[in-house]
């Protein structure tokens, strides 16, 4: 084996200079990518597929939504910074990211997960939803999967190789919109496993409203935006820009404000922490920075250091965030 001598003098092998675990969440996602895509490659559909993953992810209604949060944010920013900051152009670069790599990504984690659920565990649809109210059904979907990724991102918080990847999105200093974007395209494996199971259960094979997916779509994007906004008596239920700010500070990071468009999970839990529209707006990022931070706009340098940051041993341990006491 090939060792190596640190500048310090001690001997460092490579497996040291490297955290194994993340690669093995990044074998799995590889393994279930290839499973879909050869899946769809046999019924001729994985074009369509895609296309229509684009089309809830990327919807019109997103884009909108993003472009008023962007003129919101120079008008009423949270943090006072009207102007275009070095976060807010590097988490453009994100967005590329997302539109080109992560979406795919989502798209057949979601067909992977769909197809192996529906093959080995056909004991967990539940018979007789065909008949309920689609509006209604629909709607239970919905609040299931926000519970099932509730529960994935308090394991992104909790277990070490999957906050390894999400540590990316809480890098962000300078809290934006965008900053939705700016997540590792390997960082859903958890998410989409946990949000696809009440799919299977109550819908089974048929496809849910995609006007609700879109919609859910926008407000876990809405929530990262940069201005005040609390939305009053309907924040107490809803997630707003206020009160996942509270998530994205050092102190969040331990695991307060789990929740991606419901509240009610994180009331459950005893995390939730609802702003006070008095309040200044409280500082974002990760104490300590273990993730490289952009200091100038969008740096491909840096980008490409934070996504390679999940793949490297931290000195002094991985520096998982814990939970709050
Ligand atoms: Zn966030
Ligand atoms: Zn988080």
């Amino acid at each position: 084996m090939t060792v190596t001598v640190a500048a310090g003098g001690s001997a460092v092998t490579p497996a040291r200079r490297v955290y194994l675990p993340t690669f093995g969440v990044a074998a799995a996602t590889a393994g279930l990518v290839w499973y879909a895509v050869a899946t769809l490659e046999r019924q001729g559909s994985l074009g369509r597929v895609l296309a229509l993953g684009r089309a809830e992810l990327v919807a019109p209604a997103v884009v909108v939504v993003v472009a008023v949060a962007l003129v919101c944010e120079r008008l009423w920013p949270a943090d006072g910074r009207r102007e275009v900051t070095a976060g807010l152009a590097h988490d453009a670069g994100y967005l590329l990211v997302h539109l080109t790599v992560a979406v795919p990504i989502m798209t057949l984690l979601s067909v992977a997960f769909g197809s192996l659920l529906a093959f080995h565990a056909r004991w967990m649809e539940l018979g007789g939803t065909a008949s309920w109210p689609r509006p209604a059904l629909f709607a239970l979907t919905v609040v299931l999967m926000d519970a099932g990724n509730w529960l994935a991102h308090w394991a992104d918080h909790r277990l070490e190789p999957l906050w390894r990847f999400h540590a990316l999105h809480h890098s962000q200093e300078e809290l934006n919109v965008l900053t939705a974007f700016r997540a590792h395209p390997l960082s859903h494996l958890a998410g989409f496993f946990l949000a696809t199971l009440p799919v299977v259960v109550l819908v089974g094979d048929r496809e849910v409203a995609p006007a609700l997916i879109t919609g859910y779509v926008c407000v876990g994007t809405l929530s990262h935006a940069n201005v005040p906004w609390t939305f009053g008596p309907i924040g107490k239920v809803i997630v707003s820009p206020a009160y996942h700010r509270i998530h994205h500070s050092p102190q969040g990071a331990l695991g307060l404000n789990l929740g991606v468009v419901l509240t009610v999970w994180d009331v459950l839990a005893g995390r939730a922490r609802f702003p006070n529209p008095a309040a200044p707006a409280c500082a974002t990022g990760l104490a300590g920075r273990p993730v490289p931070v952009e200091e100038s706009g969008l740096e491909l340098r840096t980008l490409l250091a934070q996504l390679g940051e999940p793949f490297r041993a931290r000195r002094g341990g991985q520096g998982r965030a814990a939970a709050p006491s």
